[in-house]
């Protein structure tokens, strides 16, 4: 039989963490074949892979691109991971997505997407019509997506602060168990996010019920990971064993100062609970760094009712100073970035109508005046949508988490046109193979790939992907382990990765020597 690609010679890294060998890897049909190596089969195109590492195409388990390949422009984004070697991304994280709500929600809930995703990319009832919109767009690689519990909890109750009545709370489990029954990958939320934070741990408990019905995990951005992180962590653990779901730690981290260390704690109380035998991963991303809203710097009730509310209290003077208060005094139950850290720890990744701003912290804005008026002004002026960069962990911290052996890589990257988005979304998964496992040997390559491939694919239940076997989907990234790194860099945040040389997907290439091809073979995913 004719293959339809042969890839040769190369050093095979499966993606089940065993030890790599040489062979040859065969693709036909979109499938692969493990092939012993100088096989001599025959192929319509032959890959010269000798000194190259073959690897199942990795899995990005944390993005929030949901939306950049729905809006047409954002070209340099939308490529970033694939040149990176990333075959396909799970969206939908930290409770936030572009679905499900109920019909007469989703003209506001469109309007809220447009601002949080940078353009009107679109919003929809379910699954399914998220999952048609993405696959009419051609794109490179593949994407699946969770349901996000903030979008859902606006879809049924809108952005208000109080619990759910028992009959809102049937109709987000009902619109939850649409989308899994569709094809969606599992449950998400962000416990420090409006409105996720205005849930209790008894509402999501009923909601990762669904999920474990399902049998798709509960994903968690915890409501605490900072000061409170261990009782966050503990929420999660009660929420899965009262649910019966699998749990899954978003970019475990201990961040700012009084909880760095916090690792030495939480690691062995996720080894010690697996070994009790409940269900429980995480996921990590490579940088000391972390991004997100600014609106997250500010107190939860001061994004009670949305956007338009919070825009109307950072004009008035006396809301604002309840949230300077707020963040000097801190509050209970609510993760206060600045209280754990500080304004010059945190810098503008985005403010499309203040370009200056970028990359700046915002202490350095406010040149010895209050750093809050500045942060308060600048939301004001950008209607409520500024992304930061939080300087908010230390490097012991991240290096224990990658090592962790149920800990999988995910780059919690927030594509949106413009900007000096975190460097974590184009470099990533090179930056892991580079960095920590070539140049500081914290990894081993067989973990270091099981970690972006057979343990990702495995946690949310993409079949037949993660590892190179006979048969599984034909994904694939072939890059010289000698110099794969990463090249984005905070000035230069869409630079792209050195040592990648072929990113295949479905069996077609997307990227060869390099360089993006015309291909689009991705599809959406639905586990
Ligand atoms: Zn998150």
């Amino acid at each position: 039989m004719k293959l339809d690609l042969l890839v040769r010679g190369g050093l095979l890294v499966d993606g089940t963490g065993a030890p790599p060998r040489t062979a040859d890897v065969g693709v036909a049909g979109g499938r692969l074949a493990v092939l012993p190596a100088e096989s001599g089969a025959d192929a319509r195109e032959i890959l010269d892979a000798a000194g190259l590492a073959v690897a199942p195409g990795f899995i990005d388990v944390h993005t929030h691109s949901d939306g950049i390949a729905l809006l047409g422009g954002g070209r340099e984004l939308v490529r970033a991971p694939v040149v990176a070697g990333v075959t396909a991304e799970i969206c939908g994280n930290c409770g936030s997505g572009l679905f499900p709500a109920l019909p007469e929600r989703v003209p506001e809930l469109r309007a809220e997407a447009s601002v949080g995703f940078g353009g009107d990319v679109g919003f929809w009832e379910d699954f399914a019509g998220f999952a048609a919109a993405h696959a009419a767009v051609p794109r490179a690689n593949h994407i699946a997506s969770l349901v996000g519990h903030g979008t859902l909890r606006a879809g049924v109750l809108g952005p208000v602060d109080r619990p759910a009545t028992p009959a809102e709370l049937a109709t987000m489990c009902s619109l939850l168990d649409r989308s899994l029954a569709q094809g969606a990958a599992g449950l998400s939320t962000g416990l420090i996010y409006t409105p996720g934070t205005y849930a209790d741990t008894d509402e999501v408990v009923a909601l990762a019920g669904v999920a474990a019905r399902h049998g798709k995990p509960y994903v968690t951005h915890l409501r605490d990971e900072m000061s409170r992180v261990e009782e966050a962590l503990e929420e999660a653990v009660e929420i899965a064993r009262r649910s019966g779901a699998a749990l899954h730690v978003s970019h475990h981290k201990t961040a700012g100062k009084y909880a760095w260390g916090r690792t030495e704690r939480t690691l062995p109380r996720l080894a010690r609970l697996r070994a009790e035998g409940l269900d429980v991963t995480c996921d990590v991303y490579p940088y000391t760094a972390a991004s997100t809203h600014l609106s997250a710097m500010l107190p939860p009730w001061a994004s009670d009712g949305g956007t338009a509310a919070l825009t109307e209290r950072l004009a008035d003077p006396g809301q604002r100073d309840r949230m300077r208060a707020a963040i000097t005094e801190g509050v209970p139950g609510w993760e206060n970035t600045v209280g754990n850290g500080g304004w010059d720890r945190i810098a503008i990744a985005r403010a499309p109508r203040h370009p200056h701003t970028e990359g700046r912290t915002v202490a350095e804005l406010a040149a010895g005046g209050d750093p809050f008026d500045v942060a308060a002004d600048l939301l004001l002026a950008e209607r409520g949508e500024v992304m930061i960069i939080s300087h908010s962990m230390v490097e012991d911290d991240v290096r224990r988490v990658l090592a962790a052996p149920y800990a999988m890589i995910g780059s919690d990257g927030v594509p949106k046109p413009g900007g000096r988005p975190h460097p974590r979304w184009a470099g990533t998964f090179p930056r892991v193979l580079g960095h920590y496992t070539r140049d500081l040997g914290l990894l081993d390559l067989a973990t270091a790939v099981r970690k972006m491939t057979g343990l990702a694919a495995k946690r949310f239940g993409l079949a037949g992907r993660g590892v190179i076997v006979d048969g599984a989907h034909a994904d694939l990234v072939v890059f010289d382990p000698a110099t794969v790194c990463d090249g984005a860099t905070f000035a230069e945040p869409l630079l792209p990765p050195k040592g990648v040389h072929t990113v295949v997907v479905a069996g077609r290439i997307v990227v060869r020597q390099g360089e993006e091809t015309a291909a689009r073979p991705g599809t959406v995913l639905t586990p």
